[in-house]
């Protein structure tokens, strides 16, 4: 009696436990690994509401670093959406200063270049305009970059010959060519004549000068009456050493149409306002430097912000276009110096 009781409760029991474990049984033989889909038996993952039949396969749904590749357990940082694996990772995606290499998060920008805040201050190279790191100060005091450095006129044999391309290539562009050629000097900034002692390189810009003196001699009799007039013409094209070749070229092409324009169109030499010669100078210029593709100097050229310099270059370019040899002369033909506005016209 007492047996029979016992084997009726456990048998209760069992009925219990069978149905539980059929259950879950039933229950796995349903469930599936979220990744690879396998039907999941005994120990299984789960994570945000999915199941894994493996750390394997839970670790596939992991983000990926997007520079090292990596799955990404802990935490981790976004940029623009993207996560990477650590600062070390994401610093390889960064803008790097182009002079300490150092990833940038934030950064200066001088024209298409990239530098730290540090870096942005240093000076800037007297050829190109951007701070310079490891860079050579000339003997004027002036720093140019490593990146200019190889490409600067800096002897008077390299000088003679750019001086003379520049003159063959304005005669062939214009048929100008002024009877005597100056005397080329390569100088320091010293010499120029807007230099003062104590200024900054970077303040001054002019890069060449073109120096005439004329001298007259009159011979007289007792009662001075002029016998003779002689009149004696020195003149000398100073260029800045240590110019990038392409800016030389430009330099001296505006130094010689100065000197064309003082031979050849006296209406125009020192009668009118300072933009009327520089402007046309500055145009002479570009013809050359349109002829080579020197896009840089070209860009220099338009973008001068002096009134005398580059609203007349502006004003020029508009009136006779960007290869207008023929207009020019034309317009030099006829254009009286003392005649013109006191500043550019403005453009339309
Ligand atoms: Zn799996
Ligand atoms: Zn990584
Ligand atoms: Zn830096
Ligand atoms: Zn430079
Ligand atoms: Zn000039």
């Amino acid at each position: 009696m007492k047996q029979n009781r016992f084997f009726q409760i456990s048998a209760a029991k069992w009925i219990v436990l069978l149905i539980l474990v059929s259950g879950a049984l039933l229950l796995a033989a349903t469930k599936t690994c979220s990744e690879c889909g396998t039907k999941l038996r005994g120990k299984y993952l789960t994570s945000n509401g999915r199941v894994f039949c493996s750390q394997a396969c839970y670790e596939k749904t992991l983000p990926k670093c997007t520079a090292c590749g990596r799955r990404i357990k802990g935490p981790f940082v976004r940029v623009e959406g993207k996560p990477y694996c650590s600062k070390k990772c994401r610093n390889t995606i960064l803008p790097k200063c182009e002079i300490c290499n150092q990833p940038l998060l934030s950064y200066v920008r001088v024209g298409e270049h990239l530098y730290c805040k540090e870096h942005a201050k240093n000076p800037p190279c007297d050829a190109c305009g951007l701070p310079v790191g490891r860079g050579a100060k000339l003997g004027d005091g002036r720093i140019v970059c490593a990146n200019c450095r190889p490409d600067l006129v800096l002897q008077m044999t390299s000088a003679r010959i750019l001086y003379m391309r520049a003159r063959d290539d304005f005669h062939v562009i214009t048929g100008l060519k002024s009877p005597t050629l100056p005397p080329l000097a390569l100088v320091g900034l010293e010499k120029m004549p807007g230099y003062r002692v104590g200024q900054a390189p970077s303040e001054l810009h002019e890069r060449g000068f073109y120096h005439r003196k004329e001298t007259t001699t009159e011979h007289k009799t007792i009662f001075g009456m002029v016998l003779a007039k002689r009149t004696d013409v020195t003149e000398r094209i100073s260029i800045l050493y240590g110019l990038p070749r392409q800016q030389f070229v430009s330099t001296a092409t505006h130094e010689l149409m100065h000197d064309i324009i003082s031979e050849r169109y006296p209406k125009l030499a020192g009668t009118g306002p300072t933009w009327v010669e520089e402007g046309l100078c500055q145009y002479a210029a570009s013809l050359v430097c349109r002829r080579h593709g020197y896009e840089e100097q070209l860009e220099r050229l338009a973008k001068n912000i002096s009134p005398d310099y580059g609203d007349s270059y502006r004003y020029f370019l508009q009136l006779f276009g960007e290869n207008g040899a023929i207009k020019m002369l034309r317009w030099l033909a006829t254009a009286d110096g003392s005649r013109m506005p006191t500043r550019p016209p403005e453009l339309e």
